[in-house]
Protein backbone atom coordinates (compact mmCIF):
# COMPACT_ATOMS: atom_id res chain seq x y z
CA UNK A 1 0.00 0.00 0.00
CA UNK A 2 0.87 3.66 -0.51
CA UNK A 3 0.85 6.86 0.63
CA UNK A 4 2.00 10.15 1.58
CA UNK A 5 2.46 10.77 4.76
CA UNK A 6 2.18 7.86 7.56
CA UNK A 7 0.77 8.81 10.92
CA UNK A 8 1.34 6.37 13.75
CA UNK A 9 -0.75 7.34 16.14
CA UNK A 10 -4.43 8.59 16.80
CA UNK A 11 -4.00 10.48 19.82
CA UNK A 12 -4.87 14.16 19.64
CA UNK A 13 -1.76 15.26 17.89
CA UNK A 14 -1.88 12.46 15.24
CA UNK A 15 -5.89 12.93 14.18
CA UNK A 16 -4.92 16.64 14.28
CA UNK A 17 -1.56 16.25 11.63
CA UNK A 18 -4.08 13.68 9.76
CA UNK A 19 -6.80 16.15 9.46
CA UNK A 20 -4.84 19.68 8.34
CA UNK A 21 -2.66 17.10 5.93
CA UNK A 22 -6.20 15.89 4.34
CA UNK A 23 -7.65 19.75 4.60
CA UNK A 24 -3.80 20.43 2.36
CA UNK A 25 -5.07 17.39 0.07
CA UNK A 26 -2.53 15.33 0.95
CA UNK A 27 -3.06 11.35 0.70
CA UNK A 28 -2.15 10.42 4.18
CA UNK A 29 -2.61 7.17 6.19
CA UNK A 30 -3.33 7.27 10.01
CA UNK A 31 -2.79 4.24 12.21
CA UNK A 32 -3.64 3.77 16.13
CA UNK A 33 -3.49 0.03 17.70
CA UNK A 34 -6.45 1.14 19.72
CA UNK A 35 -10.44 0.72 18.68
CA UNK A 36 -11.57 4.00 19.89
CA UNK A 37 -10.55 7.07 22.45
CA UNK A 38 -9.80 5.91 25.82
CA UNK A 39 -12.93 6.26 28.12
CA UNK A 40 -10.59 8.17 30.89
CA UNK A 41 -9.96 11.33 29.10
CA UNK A 42 -7.12 13.30 30.04
CA UNK A 43 -7.54 16.82 28.01
CA UNK A 44 -10.47 19.11 28.06
CA UNK A 45 -9.02 22.30 28.14
CA UNK A 46 -8.06 23.89 24.27
CA UNK A 47 -6.77 27.39 23.98
CA UNK A 48 -8.47 29.75 21.79
CA UNK A 49 -5.54 29.59 18.62
CA UNK A 50 -6.47 25.87 18.86
CA UNK A 51 -9.69 26.76 18.38
CA UNK A 52 -8.34 28.75 15.24
CA UNK A 53 -6.95 26.42 13.34
CA UNK A 54 -10.14 24.26 13.71
CA UNK A 55 -12.13 26.80 12.57
CA UNK A 56 -9.84 27.31 9.75
CA UNK A 57 -11.21 23.69 8.53
CA UNK A 58 -14.58 24.22 9.23
CA UNK A 59 -14.95 22.85 12.93
CA UNK A 60 -15.98 25.89 14.51
CA UNK A 61 -19.51 25.15 15.32
CA UNK A 62 -19.09 21.76 16.12
CA UNK A 63 -16.93 22.24 19.45
CA UNK A 64 -18.65 23.77 22.78
CA UNK A 65 -16.75 27.21 24.30
CA UNK A 66 -14.95 26.80 27.14
CA UNK A 67 -16.07 27.84 30.59
CA UNK A 68 -12.88 30.08 30.64
CA UNK A 69 -13.23 33.42 31.52
CA UNK A 70 -12.02 35.56 28.52
CA UNK A 71 -8.17 36.55 29.95
CA UNK A 72 -8.38 34.40 32.98
CA UNK A 73 -7.33 31.19 31.89
CA UNK A 74 -8.81 28.24 33.93
CA UNK A 75 -9.85 29.26 37.11
CA UNK A 76 -8.37 27.47 39.70
CA UNK A 77 -8.71 27.76 43.79
CA UNK A 78 -7.79 25.95 46.76
CA UNK A 79 -10.31 24.96 48.63
CA UNK A 80 -11.48 23.09 51.54
CA UNK A 81 -14.37 20.74 49.58
CA UNK A 82 -16.01 21.48 46.52
CA UNK A 83 -19.03 22.96 48.41
CA UNK A 84 -17.26 24.29 51.50
CA UNK A 85 -14.56 27.17 52.17
CA UNK A 86 -12.47 28.82 49.27
CA UNK A 87 -9.47 30.04 49.84
CA UNK A 88 -7.04 31.97 47.49
CA UNK A 89 -7.61 31.75 43.76
CA UNK A 90 -4.36 30.79 42.50
CA UNK A 91 -2.84 32.38 38.52
CA UNK A 92 -0.39 30.65 36.32
CA UNK A 93 0.57 33.97 35.19
CA UNK A 94 -0.69 37.43 37.07
CA UNK A 95 -4.14 38.35 35.92
CA UNK A 96 -3.38 42.14 36.43
CA UNK A 97 -2.14 42.64 32.47
CA UNK A 98 -5.68 42.47 31.75
CA UNK A 99 -6.68 44.57 28.71
CA UNK A 100 -9.33 45.53 26.54
CA UNK A 101 -7.28 44.03 23.44
CA UNK A 102 -9.66 41.17 21.74
CA UNK A 103 -7.05 38.67 20.70
CA UNK A 104 -8.78 36.01 18.84
CA UNK A 105 -12.22 35.89 16.71
CA UNK A 106 -12.47 32.47 19.12
CA UNK A 107 -12.57 31.66 22.61
CA UNK A 108 -11.14 28.51 23.76
CA UNK A 109 -12.50 25.02 23.79
CA UNK A 110 -13.97 22.97 26.72
CA UNK A 111 -14.23 19.55 25.61
CA UNK A 112 -13.34 16.51 27.01
CA UNK A 113 -10.61 14.66 24.77
CA UNK A 114 -12.80 11.19 24.28
CA UNK A 115 -15.44 13.85 22.56
CA UNK A 116 -12.84 15.67 20.75
CA UNK A 117 -11.02 13.06 19.08
CA UNK A 118 -13.74 11.50 17.18
CA UNK A 119 -15.01 14.99 15.68
CA UNK A 120 -11.62 15.62 14.54
CA UNK A 121 -11.11 11.69 13.13
CA UNK A 122 -14.45 12.53 11.69
CA UNK A 123 -13.04 15.77 9.72
CA UNK A 124 -10.26 14.04 8.46
CA UNK A 125 -12.17 11.15 7.13
CA UNK A 126 -14.62 13.77 5.25
CA UNK A 127 -11.47 15.55 4.28
CA UNK A 128 -9.88 11.74 2.57
CA UNK A 129 -7.77 10.90 4.99
CA UNK A 130 -7.35 6.91 5.58
CA UNK A 131 -7.65 6.38 9.25
CA UNK A 132 -6.96 2.58 10.42
CA UNK A 133 -8.58 1.95 13.89
CA UNK A 134 -7.22 -0.93 15.94
CA UNK A 135 -3.85 -1.09 13.37
CA UNK A 136 -0.86 -1.13 15.19
CA UNK A 137 2.67 -0.18 13.57
CA UNK A 138 4.30 -2.98 14.17
CA UNK A 139 7.99 -1.85 12.43
CA UNK A 140 9.12 0.53 10.00
CA UNK A 141 12.46 1.81 8.39
CA UNK A 142 14.29 4.42 6.02
CA UNK A 143 15.89 5.05 3.25
CA UNK A 144 16.44 8.45 1.20
CA UNK A 145 13.63 7.66 -0.87
CA UNK A 146 10.63 7.27 1.62
CA UNK A 147 9.59 5.17 4.41
CA UNK A 148 8.50 1.44 4.89
CA UNK A 149 6.30 0.21 7.83
CA UNK A 150 4.95 -3.17 8.65
CA UNK A 151 1.35 -2.25 10.22
CA UNK A 152 -1.12 -5.27 11.39
CA UNK A 153 -4.84 -4.92 11.87
CA UNK A 154 -7.55 -7.53 12.21
CA UNK A 155 -5.64 -10.09 9.82
CA UNK A 156 -1.78 -10.15 8.41
CA UNK A 157 0.75 -7.96 8.56
CA UNK A 158 1.11 -6.05 5.69
CA UNK A 159 3.49 -2.84 4.38
CA UNK A 160 2.59 0.40 4.06
CA UNK A 161 5.00 2.66 1.68
CA UNK A 162 5.19 6.35 2.42
CA UNK A 163 7.06 9.53 1.57
CA UNK A 164 7.36 10.64 5.03
CA UNK A 165 6.25 9.46 8.74
CA UNK A 166 5.06 11.45 11.16
CA UNK A 167 5.35 9.85 15.17
CA UNK A 168 2.53 10.57 17.12
CA UNK A 169 3.13 7.81 18.86
CA UNK A 170 2.84 9.77 22.55
CA UNK A 171 5.36 9.73 25.55
CA UNK A 172 7.09 6.58 25.31
CA UNK A 173 7.24 6.55 21.42
CA UNK A 174 8.66 4.16 20.56
CA UNK A 175 9.73 6.00 17.03
CA UNK A 176 11.67 8.17 18.63
CA UNK A 177 13.25 5.33 20.94
CA UNK A 178 14.33 3.27 17.71
CA UNK A 179 15.74 6.24 16.25
CA UNK A 180 17.73 6.90 19.13
CA UNK A 181 16.45 10.32 20.26
CA UNK A 182 17.57 11.83 23.38
CA UNK A 183 14.96 14.22 25.49
CA UNK A 184 15.55 17.08 28.06
CA UNK A 185 14.24 18.15 30.67
CA UNK A 186 12.84 17.39 34.41
CA UNK A 187 12.28 14.09 33.27
CA UNK A 188 9.69 12.06 35.79
CA UNK A 189 8.25 13.98 38.17
CA UNK A 190 4.84 11.84 39.99
CA UNK A 191 2.69 9.16 39.45
CA UNK A 192 -0.64 9.86 39.75
CA UNK A 193 -4.33 8.17 40.52
CA UNK A 194 -7.67 9.44 39.52
CA UNK A 195 -11.03 8.36 39.24
CA UNK A 196 -13.48 9.31 37.25
CA UNK A 197 -17.02 9.99 37.90
CA UNK A 198 -20.36 11.60 37.12
CA UNK A 199 -22.28 13.55 39.77
CA UNK A 200 -25.06 16.16 39.35
CA UNK A 201 -22.81 19.15 40.85
CA UNK A 202 -23.16 21.36 38.16
CA UNK A 203 -24.62 24.21 40.97
CA UNK A 204 -21.15 24.19 41.84
CA UNK A 205 -19.65 25.76 38.81
CA UNK A 206 -19.88 29.06 38.83
CA UNK A 207 -17.78 32.25 38.37
CA UNK A 208 -15.57 30.31 35.71
CA UNK A 209 -14.09 28.29 38.50
CA UNK A 210 -13.73 25.08 37.41
CA UNK A 211 -10.42 23.44 39.16
CA UNK A 212 -10.42 22.72 42.76
CA UNK A 213 -6.98 22.01 44.51
CA UNK A 214 -8.70 20.05 47.75
CA UNK A 215 -7.45 20.19 51.28
CA UNK A 216 -5.86 17.05 52.15
CA UNK A 217 -7.47 15.02 49.00
CA UNK A 218 -6.25 16.09 45.71
CA UNK A 219 -7.51 17.92 42.31
CA UNK A 220 -10.88 18.26 41.54
CA UNK A 221 -12.15 18.97 38.13
CA UNK A 222 -15.06 18.57 35.89
CA UNK A 223 -15.27 17.74 32.07
CA UNK A 224 -18.31 20.20 32.08
CA UNK A 225 -20.53 17.48 30.55
CA UNK A 226 -21.45 15.89 34.09
CA UNK A 227 -17.89 13.91 34.11
CA UNK A 228 -15.44 15.01 36.80
CA UNK A 229 -12.15 13.42 38.21
CA UNK A 230 -10.41 13.31 41.24
CA UNK A 231 -6.83 13.47 41.17
CA UNK A 232 -5.16 11.21 44.10
CA UNK A 233 -1.93 10.60 45.41
CA UNK A 234 -0.57 7.32 43.88
CA UNK A 235 -1.58 4.78 45.91
CA UNK A 236 -4.28 1.48 45.74
CA UNK A 237 -7.31 2.54 46.51
CA UNK A 238 -11.01 0.28 46.51
CA UNK A 239 -14.09 1.41 45.52
CA UNK A 240 -15.25 2.18 49.12
CA UNK A 241 -12.12 4.13 49.23
CA UNK A 242 -12.86 5.96 46.40
CA UNK A 243 -15.77 6.97 47.23
CA UNK A 244 -14.86 8.19 50.22
CA UNK A 245 -12.45 10.65 48.97
CA UNK A 246 -15.06 11.36 46.19
CA UNK A 247 -17.17 12.57 49.09
CA UNK A 248 -14.25 14.00 51.17
CA UNK A 249 -13.27 16.56 48.08
CA UNK A 250 -17.22 17.19 47.34
CA UNK A 251 -17.85 17.68 50.95
CA UNK A 252 -21.20 16.23 50.59
CA UNK A 253 -22.11 12.07 50.74
CA UNK A 254 -25.65 12.49 49.66
CA UNK A 255 -25.95 12.41 45.98
CA UNK A 256 -25.55 10.01 43.43
CA UNK A 257 -22.13 8.98 42.25
CA UNK A 258 -21.43 6.26 39.75
CA UNK A 259 -17.74 5.83 39.00
CA UNK A 260 -17.31 5.43 35.51
CA UNK A 261 -13.28 4.47 35.47
CA UNK A 262 -9.51 4.99 37.47
CA UNK A 263 -6.51 5.71 36.17
CA UNK A 264 -2.68 5.72 36.76
CA UNK A 265 -0.81 8.78 35.31
CA UNK A 266 3.03 9.47 34.71
CA UNK A 267 3.85 12.49 35.06
CA UNK A 268 6.92 13.71 33.47
CA UNK A 269 8.67 16.66 31.46
CA UNK A 270 10.59 16.28 29.13
CA UNK A 271 11.35 17.44 24.89
CA UNK A 272 13.21 15.57 22.48
CA UNK A 273 16.66 17.07 21.49
CA UNK A 274 15.30 16.42 18.21
CA UNK A 275 12.21 17.08 16.22
CA UNK A 276 13.12 14.89 12.79
CA UNK A 277 15.20 12.25 11.91
CA UNK A 278 15.57 11.84 7.85
CA UNK A 279 11.84 11.60 6.80
CA UNK A 280 10.17 11.04 10.44
CA UNK A 281 8.73 13.67 12.14
CA UNK A 282 7.79 13.89 16.03
CA UNK A 283 4.73 15.08 16.95
CA UNK A 284 2.71 15.50 19.86
CA UNK A 285 3.69 13.87 23.49
CA UNK A 286 6.20 12.12 21.20
CA UNK A 287 8.20 15.08 20.73
CA UNK A 288 7.47 17.07 24.25
CA UNK A 289 5.50 15.85 27.45
CA UNK A 290 4.32 18.57 29.00
CA UNK A 291 2.55 18.31 32.28
CA UNK A 292 -1.05 19.61 32.50
CA UNK A 293 -0.89 21.02 35.47
CA UNK A 294 0.26 24.15 35.47
CA UNK A 295 -0.47 25.51 31.28
CA UNK A 296 -2.48 22.88 29.73
CA UNK A 297 0.04 22.88 27.27
CA UNK A 298 -0.04 19.55 26.24
CA UNK A 299 -2.31 18.28 23.67
CA UNK A 300 -2.52 22.43 22.58
CA UNK A 301 0.75 22.23 21.97
CA UNK A 302 0.93 19.22 20.07
CA UNK A 303 -2.54 19.74 18.05
CA UNK A 304 -0.04 23.45 17.17
CA UNK A 305 2.86 20.98 16.17
CA UNK A 306 0.60 19.35 13.55
CA UNK A 307 -0.76 22.57 11.74
CA UNK A 308 3.14 23.80 11.63
CA UNK A 309 4.37 20.49 10.34
CA UNK A 310 0.93 19.89 7.90
CA UNK A 311 1.33 22.71 5.27
CA UNK A 312 4.94 22.20 5.39
CA UNK A 313 4.59 18.68 4.19
CA UNK A 314 1.98 19.45 1.74
CA UNK A 315 4.60 21.91 -0.08
CA UNK A 316 7.49 19.73 -0.28
CA UNK A 317 5.12 16.61 -1.45
CA UNK A 318 3.37 19.14 -4.26
CA UNK A 319 7.02 20.39 -5.41
CA UNK A 320 6.30 24.05 -4.48
CA UNK A 321 9.09 23.79 -1.83
CA UNK A 322 12.26 22.18 -1.29
CA UNK A 323 12.87 19.50 1.24
CA UNK A 324 14.85 22.16 3.04
CA UNK A 325 11.85 23.97 4.14
CA UNK A 326 11.11 20.47 6.76
CA UNK A 327 14.12 21.50 8.51
CA UNK A 328 12.20 25.15 9.69
CA UNK A 329 10.18 22.53 11.69
CA UNK A 330 12.62 21.26 14.66
CA UNK A 331 13.53 24.76 14.40
CA UNK A 332 10.41 26.56 15.07
CA UNK A 333 8.55 23.76 17.43
CA UNK A 334 11.04 22.64 19.86
CA UNK A 335 11.47 26.06 20.87
CA UNK A 336 8.25 26.60 21.57
CA UNK A 337 8.43 23.21 23.69
CA UNK A 338 11.39 24.40 25.60
CA UNK A 339 9.69 27.58 26.20
CA UNK A 340 6.50 25.71 27.55
CA UNK A 341 8.82 23.40 29.43
CA UNK A 342 10.10 26.79 30.95
CA UNK A 343 7.02 28.53 31.48
CA UNK A 344 5.22 25.23 33.54
CA UNK A 345 8.06 25.69 36.02
CA UNK A 346 8.30 29.19 36.55
CA UNK A 347 4.47 28.90 37.03
CA UNK A 348 2.28 28.35 40.50
CA UNK A 349 0.30 25.65 40.13
CA UNK A 350 -1.35 25.63 43.64
CA UNK A 351 0.16 22.02 44.63
CA UNK A 352 4.11 23.16 44.04
CA UNK A 353 4.98 19.68 44.46
CA UNK A 354 7.04 19.30 41.24
CA UNK A 355 10.32 20.80 42.85
CA UNK A 356 11.84 23.79 42.92
CA UNK A 357 10.53 26.75 40.83
CA UNK A 358 12.39 27.78 38.01
CA UNK A 359 13.38 31.17 37.65
CA UNK A 360 12.30 32.40 34.80
CA UNK A 361 10.37 35.65 33.36
CA UNK A 362 6.84 34.45 33.23
CA UNK A 363 4.55 35.00 29.95
CA UNK A 364 1.49 35.94 29.59
CA UNK A 365 -1.16 32.88 28.65
CA UNK A 366 -1.81 35.16 25.96
CA UNK A 367 1.46 35.71 25.28
CA UNK A 368 2.31 31.73 25.17
CA UNK A 369 -1.26 31.59 22.92
CA UNK A 370 -0.80 33.99 20.58
CA UNK A 371 2.99 35.56 20.60
CA UNK A 372 5.22 32.74 20.45
CA UNK A 373 7.63 33.47 18.06
CA UNK A 374 9.56 31.65 15.18
CA UNK A 375 13.08 32.34 13.97
CA UNK A 376 13.88 30.00 11.16
CA UNK A 377 14.69 30.21 7.17
CA UNK A 378 11.21 30.42 6.68
CA UNK A 379 11.06 33.60 8.75
CA UNK A 380 12.85 37.17 7.51
CA UNK A 381 13.82 39.45 9.91
CA UNK A 382 13.18 37.84 13.28
CA UNK A 383 16.51 38.48 15.19
CA UNK A 384 18.35 36.89 18.35
CA UNK A 385 17.54 40.21 20.36
CA UNK A 386 13.74 39.65 19.92
CA UNK A 387 11.97 37.83 23.24
CA UNK A 388 10.74 34.02 22.64
CA UNK A 389 6.88 35.22 23.42
CA UNK A 390 4.79 38.71 23.80
CA UNK A 391 1.52 39.49 23.39
CA UNK A 392 0.06 40.23 20.02
CA UNK A 393 -0.41 44.23 20.57
CA UNK A 394 3.51 44.16 21.06
CA UNK A 395 4.62 42.17 18.74
CA UNK A 396 1.93 44.36 16.10
CA UNK A 397 2.65 42.18 13.18
CA UNK A 398 6.08 40.97 13.62
CA UNK A 399 7.67 38.26 11.22
CA UNK A 400 8.14 34.57 12.95
CA UNK A 401 4.43 36.01 14.88
CA UNK A 402 1.36 34.73 14.25
CA UNK A 403 -0.22 37.60 11.84
CA UNK A 404 -2.74 39.62 14.04
CA UNK A 405 -6.51 39.26 14.47
CA UNK A 406 -8.45 42.54 13.17
CA UNK A 407 -12.34 42.08 12.26
CA UNK A 408 -12.42 43.02 8.46
CA UNK A 409 -16.10 42.31 8.06
CA UNK A 410 -19.20 41.39 10.91
CA UNK A 411 -18.00 37.74 11.79
CA UNK A 412 -14.67 37.34 9.53
CA UNK A 413 -11.20 38.14 10.86
CA UNK A 414 -8.05 38.72 9.18
CA UNK A 415 -7.14 35.28 10.91
CA UNK A 416 -9.50 33.48 8.43
CA UNK A 417 -7.48 34.78 5.36
CA UNK A 418 -5.23 32.00 6.03
CA UNK A 419 -5.06 28.56 5.76
CA UNK A 420 -4.27 27.30 2.45
CA UNK A 421 -1.29 28.67 0.12
CA UNK A 422 0.37 32.02 1.03
CA UNK A 423 -1.06 35.56 1.40
CA UNK A 424 0.18 38.98 0.86
CA UNK A 425 -1.67 41.14 3.18
CA UNK A 426 -1.86 45.15 1.46
CA UNK A 427 -3.85 47.85 0.31
CA UNK A 428 -1.69 49.32 -2.50
CA UNK A 429 -2.28 48.01 -6.26
CA UNK A 430 1.28 47.78 -6.81
CA UNK A 431 1.61 45.01 -4.14
CA UNK A 432 -1.07 43.47 -6.07
CA UNK A 433 0.61 42.79 -9.42
CA UNK A 434 3.78 41.88 -7.55
CA UNK A 435 2.23 38.68 -6.14
CA UNK A 436 -0.14 37.40 -8.51
CA UNK A 437 2.83 35.60 -11.05
CA UNK A 438 4.02 33.89 -7.52
CA UNK A 439 0.44 32.43 -6.94
CA UNK A 440 0.66 34.71 -3.92
CA UNK A 441 -3.16 35.54 -3.02
CA UNK A 442 -3.53 39.16 -2.42
CA UNK A 443 -5.85 39.91 -0.06
CA UNK A 444 -6.78 43.92 0.28
CA UNK A 445 -6.42 44.58 3.96
CA UNK A 446 -7.34 48.44 5.67
CA UNK A 447 -6.11 47.99 9.21
CA UNK A 448 -2.65 47.87 8.23
CA UNK A 449 -1.40 49.60 11.27
CA UNK A 450 -2.23 45.74 12.77
CA UNK A 451 -0.05 44.59 11.10
CA UNK A 452 2.74 47.29 11.44
CA UNK A 453 2.48 48.77 7.85
CA UNK A 454 2.16 51.71 7.00
CA UNK A 455 -0.77 52.46 4.47
CA UNK A 456 1.66 50.73 1.53
CA UNK A 457 3.23 48.10 3.28
CA UNK A 458 2.77 44.40 2.71
CA UNK A 459 3.12 41.74 5.29
CA UNK A 460 3.63 37.86 3.46
CA UNK A 461 2.09 35.70 6.17
CA UNK A 462 2.51 31.96 5.10
CA UNK A 463 -0.33 28.83 5.22
CA UNK A 464 -0.38 28.40 9.06
CA UNK A 465 -0.78 32.36 9.63
CA UNK A 466 2.61 33.26 10.46
CA UNK A 467 3.95 36.65 9.26
CA UNK A 468 7.19 35.28 6.79
CA UNK A 469 8.08 39.06 6.13
CA UNK A 470 7.35 42.31 5.84
CA UNK A 471 7.85 45.81 4.00
CA UNK A 472 6.67 48.61 5.82
CA UNK A 473 6.68 51.00 3.21
CA UNK A 474 6.39 50.52 -0.82
CA UNK A 475 10.66 49.94 -1.25
CA UNK A 476 11.28 50.81 -4.95
CA UNK A 477 10.55 47.75 -6.72
CA UNK A 478 7.92 45.78 -4.62
CA UNK A 479 8.24 42.75 -7.69
CA UNK A 480 11.85 42.33 -6.72
CA UNK A 481 11.25 42.29 -3.32
CA UNK A 482 8.66 40.19 -2.73
CA UNK A 483 10.00 37.45 -4.96
CA UNK A 484 13.25 37.34 -3.06
CA UNK A 485 11.36 37.11 0.19
CA UNK A 486 9.02 34.39 -0.73
CA UNK A 487 11.48 32.05 -2.56
CA UNK A 488 13.56 32.37 0.42
CA UNK A 489 10.88 31.80 2.77
CA UNK A 490 9.42 29.62 1.10
CA UNK A 491 12.39 27.94 0.41
CA UNK A 492 10.74 28.04 -2.91
CA UNK A 493 11.46 26.16 -6.72
CA UNK A 494 8.58 27.91 -9.17
C1 LIG B 1 -4.60 13.96 33.53
C2 LIG B 1 -4.17 14.72 32.31
C3 LIG B 1 -4.87 15.86 31.94
C4 LIG B 1 -4.47 16.59 30.81
N1 LIG B 1 -5.16 17.73 30.48
C5 LIG B 1 -4.74 18.45 29.42
C6 LIG B 1 -5.44 19.65 29.01
O1 LIG B 1 -6.46 20.03 29.60
N2 LIG B 1 -4.98 20.33 27.94
C7 LIG B 1 -3.89 19.90 27.24
O2 LIG B 1 -3.51 20.56 26.25
N3 LIG B 1 -3.24 18.77 27.56
C8 LIG B 1 -3.63 18.04 28.62
N4 LIG B 1 -2.98 16.89 28.96
C9 LIG B 1 -1.92 16.41 28.09
C10 LIG B 1 -2.54 15.74 26.87
O3 LIG B 1 -3.50 14.78 27.28
C11 LIG B 1 -1.49 15.08 26.02
O4 LIG B 1 -0.47 16.01 25.76
C12 LIG B 1 -2.07 14.63 24.69
O5 LIG B 1 -3.21 13.83 24.88
C13 LIG B 1 -1.02 13.88 23.90
O6 LIG B 1 -1.55 13.52 22.66
P1 LIG B 1 -0.70 12.69 21.62
O7 LIG B 1 -1.59 12.46 20.46
O8 LIG B 1 0.61 13.31 21.41
O9 LIG B 1 -0.37 11.32 22.38
P2 LIG B 1 -1.33 10.15 22.87
O10 LIG B 1 -2.67 10.66 23.25
O11 LIG B 1 -0.56 9.40 23.89
O12 LIG B 1 -1.55 9.27 21.58
C14 LIG B 1 -0.56 8.41 21.10
C15 LIG B 1 -1.29 7.30 20.37
O13 LIG B 1 -0.36 6.51 19.66
C16 LIG B 1 -0.82 5.19 19.67
N5 LIG B 1 0.30 4.32 19.33
C17 LIG B 1 1.50 4.21 19.98
N6 LIG B 1 2.29 3.34 19.34
C18 LIG B 1 1.60 2.89 18.26
C19 LIG B 1 1.90 1.97 17.22
N7 LIG B 1 3.07 1.35 17.15
N8 LIG B 1 0.96 1.74 16.28
C20 LIG B 1 -0.24 2.38 16.32
N9 LIG B 1 -0.58 3.25 17.29
C21 LIG B 1 0.33 3.50 18.25
C22 LIG B 1 -1.36 5.01 21.08
O14 LIG B 1 -2.28 3.94 21.16
C23 LIG B 1 -2.01 6.36 21.32
O15 LIG B 1 -3.38 6.36 21.01
C24 LIG B 1 -3.36 16.15 30.06
C25 LIG B 1 -2.68 14.98 30.43
C26 LIG B 1 -3.06 14.28 31.54
C27 LIG B 1 -2.29 13.04 31.92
Amino acid sequence: MRTSVLVVGGGLAGTSAALFLAWHGVPVTLVEKHPGSSAHPRAVGFNARVGELLRGVGLEDELPESRMAKGFGVRRVRAESLVGKKYEETFWTPPAELSDVEHSPVAGIGVAQDRMEPILRDKARELGADIRMSTRMLEFAQDDDGVTAVVQGDGAPYEIRADYLVAADGHRSPVREQLGITRTGRGYLHTSRSVLFRAPLEEYLQDGIGQFVIDDVGFLTTYGDGRWVLMLDDGEYDEPELRRKIFQAIGRDDLDVEIVTTGRWTISASVADRFSDGRVFLAGDAAHTLPPSRGGFGANVGIEDAHNLAWKLAAVLDGGSRPSLLDTYDAERRPVALLCHQQIFARNDGHNRDGEPDEAPLYDNNAMHFGVLYRSAAVLGAGPELPPAQLPEQWNGQPGTRAPHVWTEPGRSTVDLFGRGWVLVADHPQWEEAAAPLGVRCERVEQLDAFGLSAKGASLVRPDGYVAWRSIDLPDDPAAALEAAFRSASAGTR
